[in-house]
């Protein structure tokens, strides 16, 4: 294809192509690329020339055209974003922006990278929209034209496309396009199976061709004889479709009946329905195999009315039905909108695809790890949708996978944060259970019920998810405050002192960088200001006679390192020498008046009452220990008395990098009983050491000390 053949070509697509700008971004993209060679041997601009083709192909408007051609001139000449500023405006000049800005992503790790990715073009998409478009166009053409690099680049490249071009597509309704891209990842990821689908559909081919012609033409006359116009042609299933169909449901080749449907394009919307009449008094319908995508639209916006029969010859058949303008959408999806319009790039606020994107740009700012926002985006890409009904038979959509407390979200944030349980077609079922098309839910709320974090464990969808966090972070700064104003309060009593006014309170936060008292007592409250100085602001003259007091009391319960309080940032806590836990050992924290929180093994006894007596002090904690991280065990020996028994297990423990900070052994008849406090970094480390020390000749038993009485010692389980 030349120049000329391209315009030819896209005044057939768009009347109103603006052909100057078309020529004259042709004219730059050709000097700017001049003696550039693609791998395949053919000159640079060919390439932009094809992208551009297959934008023109989805009826894109000139300036997408024109920023086709231009697409890798920045990236890959001497030419800057300026340059192009200057000769072709902001609009084409932001489109090539966009392009090779996403180009530009470090690799990282493949998850990192494809993270990254995703990312970047949300956020260039959110912009405008038109960027994914022409990203997907030159992938497309990329694809094509893989024959002529290194396998090792043919890889990695249509792996890239499976992960991350194939998924947006599809999210953007881009049908045709997605098609083709997961035909050829199939072909480069895995040849063997590629060729023998192709082989294996080859052989039935003139079969095939022979039914269709015996459907098309007897259905062509009876919807004729009603009135309606229709374009009725069969179509082929595309390859991956197929293949995944043999994978995912182990159905062989032989029996998939479904390697091509029937499309009936008619005028309006009543004629689809009037078509499907028509046809199902023809051919007798397959029950449950009908699908109504008008009144139900799939999320990317895809609508037709889908049915199968038994056809001639009693043999099963897809039929589609569908007007031109949902043709239209059904392949080319989000680039419908730019349909004959030129000059026009504004969506309306309620496209579907742009709800979409909202979204997931509204919860990815929570998202830190690049692996997590990834395996969230994917179930939101992937995801078959599920509808599920309100009891007042409102139809909700959600993705597959989706429970009672998703579908709680849904409805409204308020409804999600006080779901306390969920009937399911009117019988009372976990949250967690996963809901199925047409289940009618009713949630139970409870306004006294608020969300834990093990919540995050039984929403499936992002949105779900984002708000439970977001009410978990706000709900931790509560507690801090709360917690901040209780520990001033009890510092300031030992004084003698209250609490000053918010005005006088209001002066101090700012003294020390916080916004507002409340910022100030959460400060306070997650450690990250000590009352101290608080209390050094409040009455300087009598800080100096209570810090001996005060420094004491906060010197203790600052504690060690090591724990991450659910919700919580940096809170104070310490743990409860009732059972000091160590790294490992399951543990619940408890929130104790002005001593921030103390953490306890889950099975101490202490514990289980405080969880029976104050369920509502009771938080999540969980160990977040760093290697160097030591915690204090006593250990309760009973050994014969023999010569160099104590040396012989100081020798044993001083094997495993840990110190004895105190070590006492007293003769009972003729066994001795030792009591050694040693430093751990963790429960195995501990058990390590307490295994040598059984293996020291003449060692009885050995077990961890619990509780702070002596001889209370609860034999060591492991
Ligand atoms: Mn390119």
């Amino acid at each position: 294809m030349n120049l000329a053949e391209f315009i030819i070509h896209i005044e057939s697509f768009n009347a109103n192509v603006n052909i100057p700008l078309v020529r004259k971004a042709y004219e730059f993209s050709n000097n700017a690329h001049a003696g550039q060679m693609r791998m395949s041997g053919e000159p640079y601009v060919k390439h932009c020339l094809e992208v551009a083709f297959i934008l023109a192909e989805q009826h894109m408007d000139s300036t997408t055209l024109a920023a086709g051609l231009i697409h890798d001139v920045v990236e890959d000449t001497e030419i800057t974003i300026e340059q192009i500023r200057s000769e072709f405006g902001d609009e084409i000049a932001d489109l090539v922006d966009g392009v090779t800005k996403i180009g530009l992503v470090k690799y990282k790790s493949r998850e990192e990278r494809q993270a990254e990715y995703f990312r970047k073009m949300l956020l260039t998409m959110a912009r405008d929209i038109r960027v994914i478009l022409i990203k997907l166009a030159d992938r497309l053409h990329n694809m094509r034209s893989l024959d002529s690099l290194s396998p090792e680049k043919q890889h990695r490249i249509a792996q890239e496309t499976r992960d991350i071009y194939c998924p947006l597509a599809h999210r953007f309704g881009i049908n045709k396009i997605k098609m083709e891209l997961e035909d050829l990842s199939l072909k480069y990821l895995e040849p063997d199976i590629y060729h023998e689908l192709i082989n294996n559909i080859q052989e039935g081919r003139s079969e095939r061709e022979t039914y269709i012609r015996k459907v098309v033409k007897p259905l062509k006359a009876s919807l004729s004889e009603a009135g309606i116009a229709a374009t009725v042609y069969g179509r082929a299933k595309h390859l991956d479709s197929i293949y995944r169909k043999i994978r995912v449901r182990g159905v062989p080749f032989e029996d998939i009946y479904d390697l091509f449907a029937i499309r009936c394009i008619v005028r309006t919307v009543r004629e689809c329905y009037h078509a499907m009449g028509t046809i199902h008094s023809m051919w007798r319908p397959i029950e449950n195999r009908f699908h109504d995508y008008i009144a139900n639209p799939k999320p990317n916006g895809y609508r037709s009315l889908h049915t199968t029969v038994f056809g001639p010859d009693n043999q099963r058949v897809e039929i589609q039905i569908r007007t031109h303008h949902m043709h239209h959408i059904a392949e080319n999806g989000i680039a419908a909108h730019w349909l004959y319009k030129e000059g026009r790039h504004e969506m309306s606020k309620s496209d579907r695809q742009m709800v979409w994107l909202r979204d997931v740009l509204e919860w990815q700012k929570d998202m830190t790890n690049p692996a997590d926002f990834l395996e969230y985006l994917k179930i939101d890409l992937y995801s078959d949708d599920i509808f599920v009904y309100t009891p007042d038979g409102k139809l909700i959509h959600l993705p597959k996978g989706a429970t009672p407390l998703d579908f709680a979200f849904q409805i409204h944030t308020e409804v999600g944060i006080h779901c306390a349980g969920a009937k399911i077609n009117n019988r009372l079922q976990p949250l967690s259970t996963e809901l199925k098309t047409g289940d009618m839910v009713k949630i139970i709320t409870n306004q006294n019920r608020t969300p834990s974090h093990d919540w995050l464990k039984l929403v499936h969808t992002s949105a779900a998810r984002s708000k439970v966090r977001r009410w978990l972070k706000q709900a931790g700064f509560e507690q801090s405050v709360s917690l901040g104003r209780e520990i001033l309060q009890r510092k300031l009593r030992t004084l003698r002192l209250t609490i000053p006014n918010d005005n006088i309170m209001q002066g101090y936060a700012e003294q020390l960088n916080r916004k507002s008292v409340e910022d100030l007592m959460a400060s306070i409250g997650n450690g990250e200001i000590s009352a101290l100085k608080v209390i050094s602001l409040i009455q300087p003259d009598k800080q100096k006679k209570g810090i001996g007091l005060v420094n004491k009391v906060i010197n203790r319960i600052r504690g060690s390192q090591g724990i991450k309080i659910h919700g919580l940032d940096n809170m104070m806590f310490r743990f409860a020498g009732c059972c000091q836990p160590i790294p490992g050992e399951d543990i619940v924290g408890f929130i104790t008046r002005g001593r921030g929180v103390t953490v306890h093994r889950s099975d101490c006894n202490v514990a289980m009452d405080l969880q029976l007596q104050y369920p509502e002090r009771q938080i999540e904690v969980s160990w977040d220990t760093t290697s160097d991280q030591s915690f204090v065990v006593r250990v309760k020996l009973i050994v014969e008395d023999r010569k160099n028994m104590l040396r012989d297990i100081m020798e044993a423990v001083a094997d495993f990098d840990t110190n004895v900070c105190a070590a006492e052994m007293y003769a009972r008849d003729t066994t001795a009983v030792g009591e050694f406090v040693i430093e751990v970094s963790s429960l195995s480390h501990l058990n390590r050491i307490l295994d040598k020390i059984r293996r020291v000749k003449g060692v009885i038993s050995v077990a961890r000390m619990l509780g702070k009485e002596k001889g209370d010692i609860k034999p060591d389980e492991s």
